[in-house]
């Protein structure tokens, strides 16, 4: 029988956990779909700080397909996927949200796709659920400059919640960078994939951990890690703004020679050197955000840290029973 891992990262989750373990339990019996599969659940707790992992451990004592993986601090919901994915035996994963979000009445529907093949099946969000219009315009205009700047497909609209065959699971954790965004990495590592429509619904407790803060921080991640497209932009800048500069150069030489020098420009001197000003910041910014994330990777620190696995003290590995 093939085995289905389900990754599921949670952060401060506590009061959605009985609810998706209570959505979760007829897949797991086999009662959603006429294939019969083995499921193991793993869910992953990213240094929660309310009582997530506590409420994981009593759903391990009523049921053993569910696994423990507890993480020493909060490291951001791409490590705990990439710790759920170093973790998972199946013959493929699928990666859920612990909010509810993504309904778990789909993955049957990944799982016929994966049956027929595709190994990477992605489900494509077609209605967002209640999100802030501001925070939907933001994610609009975010994958334009997304696509607009890198080279590989970035798909619109697609999120975490699919189903990787086992081949992807392990090309993904071959990949051991600290600063993730698994989305880029998805499409960088190519094999076949489908789509799978389904309507996101809204969070079912509690408030998303992603602030505008973390989510700007996200988007340039995703950039930074995907392309190097900006400092092209900054040497194309450069090259522009030269070439312009040499005009205006040639322009008020010219200018001088027939008509002599009345003290005057102030404006222009004052724009030009704005001008320059910022693009030399940006310029320096761009290539800042690059010469930091060389820094933070060539620590070579793991990405992520487990402090508990069903219960047991990492090093007391392997473990059967919390
Ligand atoms: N999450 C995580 N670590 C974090 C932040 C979030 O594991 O640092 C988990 C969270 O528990 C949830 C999923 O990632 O299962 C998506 O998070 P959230 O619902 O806050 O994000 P949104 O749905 O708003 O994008
Ligand atoms: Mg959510």
């Amino acid at each position: 029988m093939k085995k289905v891992s389900l990754i599921v990262p949670c952060y401060n989750e506590e009061r959605n956990l009985d609810a998706l373990y209570a959505k979760l339990r007829p897949l797991l019996d086999n009662s959603l779909d006429s294939r019969k599969y083995e499921w193991e659940v793993i869910m992953i707790d990213d240094g929660s700080r309310d009582s997530t992992l506590s409420l994981m451990e009593s759903l391990r004592q009523k049921d053993e397909r569910i696994n423990v993986l507890s993480l020493s601090r909060n490291f951001g919901k791409e490590c705990a996927m990439l710790a759920g994915f170093d973790y998972a035996s199946g013959d493929c994963a699928v990666i859920l949200d612990a909010d509810l979000q993504d309904p778990v009445e789909v993955v049957p529907e990944l799982l016929k796709k994966w049956e027929e093949g595709y190994k990477d099946v992605y489900g494509n969000r077609m209605a967002r659920g209640n999100e802030p219009w501001i925070r939907k315009q933001f994610t609009l205009v975010y994958y334009r400059i997304l696509s607009g700047v890198s080279s590989g497909e970035v798909l619109r609209n697609v999120g975490d919640f699919r189903l990787l065959d086992r081949c992807c699971i392990d090309e993904i954790r071959a990949l051991r960078e600290t600063q993730r965004y698994t989305k880029g990495l998805y499409s960088w590592i190519g094999f076949s994939k489908a789509e799978v429509c389904y309507d996101r619904s809204d969070r079912n407790a509690g408030k998303s951990s992603f602030s505008y803060r973390r989510l700007v921080n996200l988007a340039i991640e995703g950039i930074t890690s995907h392309t190097t497209s900006p400092l092209r932009f900054a040497s194309v800048m450069g090259i522009a703004v030269a070439l312009a500069s040499l005009a205006f150069l040639i322009y008020v030489l010219v200018k001088t020679l027939f008509y002599g020098d009345p003290v005057a420009g102030y404006p222009t001197l004052i724009c030009v050197i704005l001008f320059l000003g910022g693009i030399q910041l940006l310029s320096l910014g761009i290539i800042g955000e690059y010469i930091g994330r060389i820094f933070l990777e060539t620590k070579g620190r793991p990405p992520y840290i487990v402090a508990s696995i069903n219960g047991c003290r990492h090093h007391e590995r392997p473990c059967k029973d919390g």
